[in-house]
């Protein structure tokens, strides 16, 4: 069974993404728990966590079918303590929202080391943060996003995915979400079907299958190898249809939600439609 959604809107409250979410006949969705461009946020209030949890029940979204995607100020990796320490401070707050929501997931960006430090110590900086987070917290896995790699941000090659686990205590809890503009961004060609096999196989071979516990689904707007981080709606952008069909008819690929995050949220309804077709034709 594949969960196909997107990153729907929150506003009003958390409890209207899993409404906006079945407006678009999706079984998948990813949500911001709070403001993402704000340090701060209000506690949620009991009444909005029992309305979100009786609206993923009334529409059939079950935990694993979540992907909450945390604030984009958050740098667990950052090169001093102070903006380190506020970092790491937030990111617990967003771990223990999603607890809250009854949630199993918390997708977000490794870090940067703002050229301030080397990759290998940024990377050690994360996976502190990590298990400092994780042993405050239950229940909720860390789920590391790949990167374009666009300026000094980390995790643009499997390996640094790879190796950030390598240094969490607790491997029940972190995963990875593969995002397909990223990684094309960062050099793993995704045009055809025979480099899709290679890229996924290369995937199984350094981070592993076990760890994936989610997609964000997006064309590129960016040339292979540019290092941009821009979306484009499928079949758009410079990566083209062949991807998503191979994603869609591979089994890996069941069972974990299949976020959209692409430009034009007007035509979701109909690239879940797409999508949803092609793993009809496989
Ligand atoms: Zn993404
Ligand atoms: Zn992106």
């Amino acid at each position: 069974m594949k969960y196909v959604g997107a990153h729907v809107s929150a506003a009003g409250g958390v409890e209207n993404a899993p409404l906006n979410a079945a407006k678009l006949d999706a079984n998948a969705f990813a949500f911001f728990t709070k403001n993402q461009r704000q340090w701060n946020a209000k506690p949620l209030t009991e009444a909005s966590i029992s309305a979100f949890k009786a609206n993923c029940k009334a529409h059939g979204f079950k935990p694993e079918q979540i992907l909450p995607h945390d604030s984009y100020l958050i740098n667990l990796g950052h090169p001093e303590t102070e903006p380190l320490e506020k970092s790491r401070a937030a990111f617990i707050d967003e771990l223990q929202r999603c607890e809250q929501l009854g949630l199993v997931y918390l997708n977000f960006h490794p870090g940067s080391h703002l050229r301030k430090i080397s990759e290998d110590d940024c990377i050690a900086k994360i996976a502190e943060s990590i298990n400092i987070a994780l042993q405050q917290t239950t229940g909720v896995t860390a789920v590391i996003e790949n990167t374009a790699g666009q300026g000094s941000n980390m995790g643009y090659r499997f390996e640094h995915l790879a190796s950030i686990i390598e240094q969490v205590d607790d491997k029940n809890r972190v995963g990875v979400c593969l995002d397909t503009c990223h990684a094309f961004a960062a050099g793993y060609d995704l045009r055809t079907t025979e480099s899709c096999e290679a890229v996924f196989n290369e995937f199984s071979h350094v981070v592993g299958f076990d760890y994936l516990c989610g997609m964000h689904l997006n064309d590129s707007k960016g040339d292979f190898d540019s290092r941009l981080d821009r979306h484009h709606s499928l079949g758009q952008g410079h990566i083209g249809l062949d991807l998503f069909k191979f994603i869609m008819g591979d089994e890996r690929f069941d069972e974990i939600p299949l976020v959209l995050e692409t430009i034009d949220e007007t035509i979701w309804q109909d690239e879940i439609q797409m999508l949803r077709q092609f793993s009809l034709a496989s």
